[in-house]
């Protein structure tokens, strides 16, 4: 007998009437003979309007509260999904996070998974029962709920299946897989049948928004092979796994991009040790996350160091950074917040020589201007206009030949 944990993602179980389509699959697996563990977002945008809700109350909320409000969201679908269960006559029980035994750090609102202690969902499905539990949240090391960031629930599945060495990890949604680029932009962007973790990480850190990135990088450690597939039809999804096991290398295997990106810019900050510490600290300290960092060539003992942030956060940023300014005595400093990244990504890339050059040239083509540059062995980020995002993302899709790609 085979254990499934299955995750069905909140466009899945936005209603009851999808909720019954979501329970006439785990009863076809179940009628099959396997065991399954279900694991269950909250329906359609119930966070969202959670939290919406919260932001009427104020500014500058308790994130201890706020996980104790937006967990109700997955709470609500679990006991849903399994009365309908029951309803259709198959044996199921819901739990929370913390009665599945999921232990998390105490970091609020992005609680980081620490340990599963999964004697209970054993011993339910022991029983014959399909255990349906809350994605999303967990219990601190305090005794407090906590939630697991946005799109925890990819993260809780895949734990789950590492910890329950289940057979089979599946995490269904709205789309067929993950693909060479967003669909919506590129109308040939194509299913990809597989792709490996590093990738997917990559991708999903990117913006593809199919796999919580800490969700592949949990499926990276402890080796868990998982399936993005489509929980509306029956077409097979994308296989995350290792490199190894993939049958073909491609050098570029997609094409991600994020609007949410802001660019900051420093101006004349001295050369001296110390300086960076000073800068990127600060900004550490309050919470706001930077990605790609520049600093460009020294003249007069003084540097130009440019970064980007979340664009969500820019309004919190600003006053930070000009606090910086006057701390390390640089001249002034710039920003733009129409900016967005596009990347290429590809495990292929680290034994092909010219892959940036191509991605350069294609850019070029289509007279977008390059802001900033970052690499890695297996991805090429470039910020660009936001303006100008949908024409890079077609225009590389086109160049690195992924229409084609299977
Ligand atoms: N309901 C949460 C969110 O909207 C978690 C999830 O869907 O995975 O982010
Ligand atoms: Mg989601």
């Amino acid at each position: 007998m085979a254990l499934f944990v299955t995750k069905f993602g909140g466009s899945s179980v936005a209603s009851v009437e999808k909720m019954r389509n979501v329970c006439e699959r785990i009863v076809e697996m179940k009628d099959q003979g396997n065991d399954v563990v279900v694991v269950v977002s909250a329906m359609g945008d119930t966070t969202d309007d959670l939290l919406k809700l919260a932001g009427s109350v104020g500014e500058n909320l308790k994130y201890r509260e706020l996980d104790m409000l937006i967990s109700t969201g997955e709470q609500q679908s679990a006991a849903l999904i399994a009365l309908s269960l029951i309803a259709m006559g198959c044996p199921a029980l819901s739990l929370t996070g913390w009665q599945a035994g999921i232990k998390t750090d105490g970091q609020h609102s992005k609680a980081r998974i620490r340990d599963i202690e999964p004697a209970r969902i054993l011993q339910e499905i022991d029983t014959g029962k399909v255990v349906v539990i809350a994605g999303f949240q967990g219990l601190s090391p305090e005794g407090d709920i906590t939630t697991l960031g946005r799109g925890g629930s990819d993260t809780t599945a895949v734990a789950l299946a590492a910890k329950l060495k289940a057979d089979r990890c599946m995490i269904f949604t709205d789309v067929d897989g993950v693909f060479t680029a967003d669909p919506r932009i590129v109308k040939d962007a194509r299913k990809l049948s597989s792709i490996s973790y590093e990738e997917m990480l990559e991708m999903a850190s990117l913006g593809a928004v199919v796999l919580q990135p800490r969700a592949a990088e949990f499926a990276m450690l402890y080796n868990v092979d998982v399936e993005v597939r489509n929980s509306f039809n029956n077409n097979p999804g994308t296989i995350i796994t290792e490199v190894a096991k993939m049958e073909k290398q491609r050098i570029v295997s997609g094409v991600a991009h994020d609007l949410n990106v802001a660019r900051i810019a420093l101006f004349d900050v001295p050369d001296q040790p110390g300086v960076a510490s000073i800068i990127f600290k600060t900004l550490a300290d309050k919470g706001i996350n930077v990605d790609m960092v520049i600093q460009s060539a020294m003249r007069d003992n003084r540097n130009d160091i440019a970064f980007t942030i979340e664009s969500n956060e820019f309004n919190r940023a600003r006053p930070v950074v000009n606090e910086i300014v006057m701390k390390i005595g640089a001249s002034g400093m710039s920003y733009k917040t129409d900016v967005a990244k596009v990347s290429i990504v590809g495990a292929g890339m680290q034994s092909n020589p010219g892959v940036a050059a191509n991605m350069f040239d294609a850019l070029a083509h289509k007279d977008i201007n390059i802001h900033m540059i970052s690499t890695s062995e297996i991805k090429i980020s470039c910020i660009i206009d936001e303006g100008e995002i949908e024409t890079a993302v077609q225009a590389l899709h086109e160049k690195f030949g992924l229409d084609k790609v299977d």
